[in-house]
């Protein structure tokens, strides 16, 4: 979710919003002015989504000082079309830190509900009008909805977050906890899904089309998260050294494309991405076989493999003892999907999305855009 309208930041946190918070703006002021009332009506609602928005972002606010607090680094909270994202960067420390993290924003929202309805006898008793008063009890209403519904269990909606710390705690096993709180957001989004298209249709209240995109959105977000927990599981302990292409094959930079070209067709390489030898020595950069096929056959008798390379500063580099973990999220920066491996400067390996797959069971290559690297988004 990025956002398209900064609002700047708040304890040092960076706020903003989605244009999609627009439409729930608008459809929030529609249901609400449906009942009639003239002119004045707005005078009330318009306050009223604004405060909402304010009670969604205070939220988010709460897990977002928790993460810090916790050492967790907070890349900015976002507003949008099912409500707020804090954006996280990192593992989870603990299953304390996720249980801390989780609650913060369902407290708030029950907090905040407290604070309304106080406000709203407050303002029944010295005669306020009635209009207020009730729209007071709805934001105490909608605050009790928004920590509610928060707290189902199901992964990435903070119970299943609490869920997932409980079970880590218990386990002391984070990935089994992860996949199982995951699981259930699966669940869950499939069920919200089924009940948002199906409802309106037999008559159950209070669900719509906006359910099941909600429903679509946990399925999604509850799938990516489970393939990171288990890439997770799987490289826990493993070092790049451990899995990577040992010594690969190079090729001269200085050389034609034309010349390289024969030479690869003498001897297949095994491996499609191909580092290449600078003429000073050391590696200048990489090159791939299809690079190498796409180029002009016409001027493949003038142009050396060097000049179509990928130049070694655009390369993610790591080290042998580097944790697999850390570059697997990493695999997607550059222009290549590849991580040389040099020790002291000198190359001993390289990683691609063949290796990550060939040692994460179960993983699919696409783990290597959202894997372990990507930022953990707390509703
Ligand atoms: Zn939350």
């Amino acid at each position: 979710m990025r956002p398209t309208i900064r609002f700047g930041r708040i304890f040092g946190i960076e706020v903003g919003a989605n244009w999609s918070v627009l439409l729930i703006a608008a459809l929030l002021s529609f249901e609400l002015t449906r009942g009639g009332g003239g002119a004045s009506v707005w005078l009330v609602v318009v306050p009223m989504v604004l405060v909402f928005l304010g009670s969604l972002l205070a939220h988010e606010l709460a897990h977002a000082v928790i993460a810090r607090r916790n050492d967790m680094e907070v890349r900015g909270i976002t507003l949008w079309l099912l409500g707020g994202v804090a954006q996280l960067g990192g593992a989870m420390p603990s299953a304390g830190a996720e249980f801390r993290i989780a609650v913060a924003g369902p407290a708030t929202s029950y907090g905040l509900a407290g604070v309304f309805v106080v406000l709203a006898l407050g303002a029944g008793a010295v005669g306020v009008a009635p209009l207020v008063v009730s729209a007071l009890g709805w934001l105490a209403f909608v605050n009790i909805v928004l920590g509610t519904f928060n707290l189902i269990p199901a992964a990435p909606l903070d119970g299943g977050r609490i869920l997932a710390s409980a079970l880590w705690a218990i386990h002391g096993d984070r990935t089994r906890a992860d996949i199982a709180a995951t699981r259930v957001g699966q669940a869950f989004g499939i069920l919200a899904i089924a009940t948002g298209v199906l409802g309106p249709a037999i008559g159950i209240p209070y669900v719509s089309l906006w359910t099941a995109l909600m429903g679509a959105f946990v399925y999604r977000t509850a799938t990516a998260e489970q393939r990171i927990a288990r890439l997770v599981g799987n490289f826990a302990d493993l070092q790049v050294r451990d899995i990577m292409i040992p010594d690969p094959e190079t090729v001269r930079g200085w050389n034609t494309i034309q010349a390289v070209a024969a030479d690869l067709a003498l001897t297949p390489p095994r491996h499609h991405v191909l580092p290449v030898v600078a003429w000073e020595g050391g590696i200048g950069g990489v090159v791939t076989l299809e690079q190498l096929e796409r180029s002009d056959p016409a001027t493949r008798h003038s142009v050396r493999v060097q000049d179509i390379a990928v130049p070694l500063d655009r390369v993610v580099a790591a080290r042998p003892e580097t944790p697999v973990l850390a570059v697997a999220g990493r695999l997607g920066e550059g222009p290549l999907p590849v991580v040389l491996v040099f020790d002291d400067s000198v190359l001993v390996g390289m990683i691609t999305p063949v290796e990550l797959r060939g040692s994460a069971r179960g993983a699919p290559a696409s783990d290597r855009r959202d894997g372990a690297g990507a930022p953990t988004p707390v509703l």
